[in-house]
C-alpha cells in the first residue's frame, strides 16, 4: 500500500503540547505504515494567523526529530486551485451565492432553536438572494436519506451525520473573501495523494462535510482516525488560546513520553528515555501494535 499521511497546523502560535499529541500521532501511524509523512501549514485564515509562527512550528519539528518526506506546502500559495475547485462546482448547480448576515443566521437559528428545530443553516439563499448582495459561497447538502454521510473512524468507531438535520448547506468561500477550512483541507490533502488523515477529535465533526465535498468533486476519500485531545483542568482542548504553553524544545523526550502517554502507548522502554531514534523505533512499534497496522 502507498501510505500519505500528514500534519496540518494552523499557525496561530508555537506547537504547544495538544498539536505535539497530533503531530506524533500521525507521524508514528505514516512511520508504522513505512509510508510518507508531510507537513502543511494551515494559513489562509489571516486573522488567526501569527506572522513567524509556521517558521517556528517547523523548527520545533525538526527539534523533536520529526522531518516531513516533502517540502512543507503553504495554504496561503494555492488559492488559484481553491479557486479553479468553486469553478469545478459552480456548473453543477450544486453550489449558490448566500447574501445572509452573520447576525441574520444567529437570528433564525435562535428561532428554530426556539421551536426545538434543527440548528442547521436553513437554506435562505438556495433559491436566490432576494435583491441582497452576494457574500459567501455555500454548498448544497442533499435531502432525505442521502444526507447521511458514514465512516468508520479507526479510533472512534463507526460515526454517522446526518449533514440537512446537522449541519445545513456550509460555507466554501467565505464572506470576507477567504477560503473556508472545508474546502482547503479537501483540495489539499486531494492533491497530495494523502491516503491516511490523523488528527485531533475536535475535528471529527467537520469529516461528514469534508466527504461529502470530496464526492462532490469526484477525488478519494482518506481513511480517518481521531486521536483525544488534550484538555486543561477545566476539560476545554489545549489551545493557545487558553494559555498552552509554547514546547520546551530543549527538552524533546520528555514531551514526546508524555505524548506517547496520552495516546495510550504507555511507558516505552528500551532506549525510548535516551535517543528520538529510541524514542521513536519505540513508540513505532506500541503504536502499530495498538492500531493493529499491518503493512
Ligand atoms: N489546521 C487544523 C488545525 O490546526 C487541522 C486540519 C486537519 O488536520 O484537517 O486544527
Amino acid at each position: 500500500m502507498t501510505y500519505r499521511g500528514r500534519f496540518a497546523p494552523s499557525p496561530t502560535g508555537p506547537l504547544h503540547f495538544g498539536s505535539l499529541v497530533s503531530a506524533l500521532a500521525s507521524w508514528l501511524d505514516a512511520r508504522a505504515h513505512e509510508g510518507t509523512w508531510l507537513v502543511r501549514i494551515e494559513d489562509i485564515d489571516r486573522p488567526r494567523t501569527v506572522p513567524g509562527a509556521a517558521d517556528d512550528i517547523l523548527a520545533t519539528l525538526a527539534r523533536f526529530g520529526m522531518h516531513a518526506d516533502e517540502a512543507p506546502l503553504w495554504q496561503s500559495r494555492r488559492m488559484a486551485r481553491y479557486e479553479q475547485a468553486l469553478a469545478q462546482l459552480k456548473p453543477t448547480g450544486r453550489i449558490y451565492p448566500c447574501g445572509c448576515t452573520r447576525k441574520e443566521i444567529a437570528d433564525s437559528l435562535l428561532h428554530a432553536h426556539a421551536r426545538n428545530t434543527t440548528l442547521a443553516y436553513p437554506g435562505t439563499c438556495r433559491h436566490g438572494l432576494n435583491g441582497k448582495p452576494a457574500r459567501a459561497w455555500r454548498l448544497r447538502v442533499p435531502d432525505g436519506a442521502a444526507a447521511v454521510i458514514a465512516f468508520d473512524d479507526r479510533w472512534q468507531g463507526r460515526q454517522t451525520q446526518n449533514l440537512a438535520t446537522e449541519v445545513g448547506d456550509f460555507v466554501l468561500k467565505r464572506a470576507d473573501d477567504q477560503w473556508a477550512y472545508q474546502l482547503a483541507v479537501v483540495v489539499d490533502d486531494a492533491d497530495a495523494g494523502i491516503t491516511h488523515i490523523v488528527r485531533g477529535v475536535d475535528l471529527m465533526d467537520s469529516t461528514a462535510r469534508q466527504i461529502y465535498l470530496q464526492r462532490c468533486l469526484g477525488v478519494p476519500t482518506p481513511r480517518y482516525l481521531h486521536v483525544p485531545v488534550v484538555t486543561n483542568e477545566l476539560g476545554e482542548k489545549l489551545s493557545k488560546q487558553n494559555g498552552a504553553t509554547a514546547l520546551d524544545s530543549d527538552r524533546p523526550l520528555e514531551a514526546l513520553s508524555a505524548a506517547a502517554r496520552h495516546l495510550g502507548l504507555g511507558d516505552l522502554n528500551g532506549q525510548a528515555h535516551t535517543t528520538l531514534d529510541g524514542f521513536y523505533a519505540a513508540a513505532t512499534t506500541a503504536w502499530g501494535r495498538r492500531m493493529g497496522v499491518t503493512k
